[in-house]
């Protein structure tokens, strides 16, 4: 989707660091990390959040699920601990409308939902 900054970066018209990808999930390092593991986790087609996830993308939501784990492994933090965390809308904090998985590891994370 034109003007889309996820899929400017799925398109390559914005450079990021990416550490995950197939046919239909990129991975890539979060420009802002929260901890020193901040991978976000995309589908490469533009879904705006999980409000706009249907059956049609059984699919993809099952590899977007079992690629976290992988990309945990990869990151080095599949063994000592992980948070996966999806905003969605405004009231979730959610900031770019194209669904993304934020996972953070690396440290001890605070036990907070805001
Ligand atoms: P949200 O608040 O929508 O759940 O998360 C959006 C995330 O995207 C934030 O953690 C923010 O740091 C990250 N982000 C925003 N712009 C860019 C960018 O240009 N490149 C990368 N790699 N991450 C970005
Ligand atoms: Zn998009």
């Amino acid at each position: 989707m034109e003007n889309c900054l996820f899929c400017r970066i799925v398109n390559r018209e914005i450079p990021s660091s990416i550490v995950y990808e197939d046919d239909l999930i990129l991975g890539f390092k979060d420009i802002e990390p929260q901890a020193p593991v901040h991978v976000l986790l995309i589908p490469k087609i533009h879904v705006s959040s999980l409000n706009d996830l249907g059956k049609e993308h059984g699919e993809l939501i099952a590899r977007l699920t079992s690629v976290i784990p992988q990309v945990a492994e990869k990151m080095g933090v599949k063994d000592s601990g992980y948070r996966v965390v999806v905003n969605c809308g405004e009231d979730g904090g959610q900031t770019v409308f194209h669904l993304h998985y934020h996972i953070l590891g690396g440290r001890a994370l605070e036990n907070q939902f805001g």
